[in-house]
């Protein structure tokens, strides 16, 4: 049994606390939790019969839908990148990748059906915007003819934004279009770093981007920031935070860099002795997590900051927020469709992802079929940790109560392997816990990542493979 006596000298401040050491202690490699068991776990067993099957007996026809399409090319190579893209500048190329869209689209829609409401609709990449304006159109109207996409004010589309490939024309494209959200990615604002990771954009034309944006009544505008690039250090972050503030984003997601060279071979052209140390980078995360509070941010959890009044702050207050592969949402639809290629689906109790080569994932829809790759089914175990580590990663906060109802067990007898390691926490004065259940304090916000990885069955065998937590 867990100790569930609360303590008396760990009452929950209303200020994230940044402890550098506390910080350092925990800082270890771990899953950002946008799915558990995490896309690692994902195997061959899942087959194309699992994935069918799944969209067959999905939801019911007035069940929301959220569709996620994956845009792999880029213009350009960014040497911190990680992510499943096409660095391309060949013509053509976007031409074979929407007719294979198309196919995916059809084939989708006959198996799941069309008349879902598509309350959520992100597009990712890769580059999004390496689409030009006919190719957007092209394929908002295919996905338009094939799923019942939402035009209430409350949907939530969202599409990433590179700010060289668009103008302020192209958003007044996207507003009209049915995007109602904009996720820029800005990494950083300093000329030097943006050349040690390629990717030089003016800060002139992200403030003419934003202010474009917000006279088109963009409901929300993100930005992605990193810290820990090469040639990074307090004294440049401190003037890419103050351009940033200056702007007012809703949001900010700021990331940790992790130089993994042997796993994302981009990361190869970056010196390894122009990379600042863990103590710059610790300093960095500290000088931003002040600023940012200062600013008036709050911190949600994992490195997403949002503005007081940002529904996400609101969602969580109320205990609500919720989770996905495209990051934290107020209203989650049940399953998500993925589409194009390594796109991820959720459907009902299983995770299918397609094809992470771009010729396997053509050659499989050149055979009319749909180009799953792997995926799994969850078990009831994964389910029950899956709640644990949501409600933690969300709502900062398991109710032992609400944790019993749901699967007739106590919370406390259900973990009770993990009582020691909580405790340390609770030492740490990183959770609370008590009768009610397990709470986040403000400090352990930054440890979000540690305490969900408590609850994570699967975690000794892939820890390497994973991002640093902090
Ligand atoms: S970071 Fe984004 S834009 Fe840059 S190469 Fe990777 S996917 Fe493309």
């Amino acid at each position: 049994m867990v100790n569930i006596e609360p303590p008396t000298s760990q009452a929950t401040p209303t200020v994230l606390a940044f402890d550098p050491s506390l910080v350092a202690k925990y800082s270890i490699q771990g899953p950002r939790y946008t799915s558990y068991p995490t896309a690692l776990l994902f195997n061959e067993q899942f087959t194309l019969a699992n994935y069918e099957h799944h969209l067959d007996t999905a939801g019911t026809d007035s069940a929301p839908l959220s569709i996620y399409v994956h845009i792999p090319f880029c213009r350009w190579l960014c040497y911190y990148c990680g992510c499943n893209k096409v660095v391309t500048k060949r013509r053509g190329v976007t031409r074979q990748y929407l007719d294979h869209l198309a196919i995916e689209i059809a084939l989708l829609s006959k198996r799941i059906g069309a008349s879902r409401q598509v309350t959520q609709l992100h597009f990712g990449g890769g580059t999004p915007t390496y689409l030009d304006d006919a190719e957007l159109t092209e394929l908002i109207h295919l996905l338009a003819s094939h799923f019942n996409l939402d035009a209430n004010q409350e949907r939530e589309y969202s599409i990433e934004i590179d700010p060289r490939t668009v103008s302020p024309d192209r958003l007044a494209l996207l507003r009209g279009l049915g995007f109602n959200r904009l996720s820029f990615g800005i990494q950083d604002t300093d000329l030097q770093v943006q050349q040690a990771i390629n990717r030089v954009q003016h800060t002139e034309q992200i403030v003419e981007l934003v202010g474009a944006a917000r006279a088109y009544r963009f409901n929300s505008i993100s930005f992605d920031l990193i810290y820990g690039l090469p040639r990074q250090n307090c004294t440049t972050l401190k003037h890419t935070l103050d351009d940033v503030i200056a702007l007012l984003p809703d949001r900010i997601a700021l990331y940790h860099y992790s130089h993994l060279p042997a796993r994302f071979p981009a990361q190869k052209a970056i010196e390894r002795h122009h990379l600042p140390s863990a103590g710059e980078k610790l300093a960095m995360l500290s000088l931003a997590t002040t600023r940012l509070i200062d600013a008036g941010y709050i911190y949600i959890g994992m490195d997403h900051f949002v503005r007081p009044d940002d529904e996400l702050a609101l969602c969580q207050k109320e205990g609500h927020l919720q989770r996905n592969f495209q990051g934290y949402s107020i209203t989650l639809a049940p399953d998500v469709l993925g589409i194009g290629v390594s796109a991820i689906s959720a459907i009902g109790d299983s995770y299918g992802q397609n094809s992470r080569d771009i010729s396997d994932y053509y050659k499989k829809l050149d055979a009319g079929q749909l180009p799953i790759d792997k995926g799994l089914i969850k078990s009831t175990e994964d389910q029950i940790r899956a709640y644990v580590i949501m409600q933690l990663a969300c709502n900062l906060r398991v109710s032992a109560q609400a944790f019993t109802d749901k699967f007739s067990i106590s919370l406390w007898e259900k973990f009770a392997d993990v009582q020691l390691k909580l405790e340390d926490m609770q030492q740490d004065g990183i959770v609370i816990i008590d009768h009610e259940g397990i709470t986040i304090t403000e400090t352990g916000r930054m440890m979000l990542r540690n305490v969900c990885m408590v609850f994570d069955q699967y975690l000794n065998a892939h820890t390497q493979s994973y991002s640093k937590t902090i």
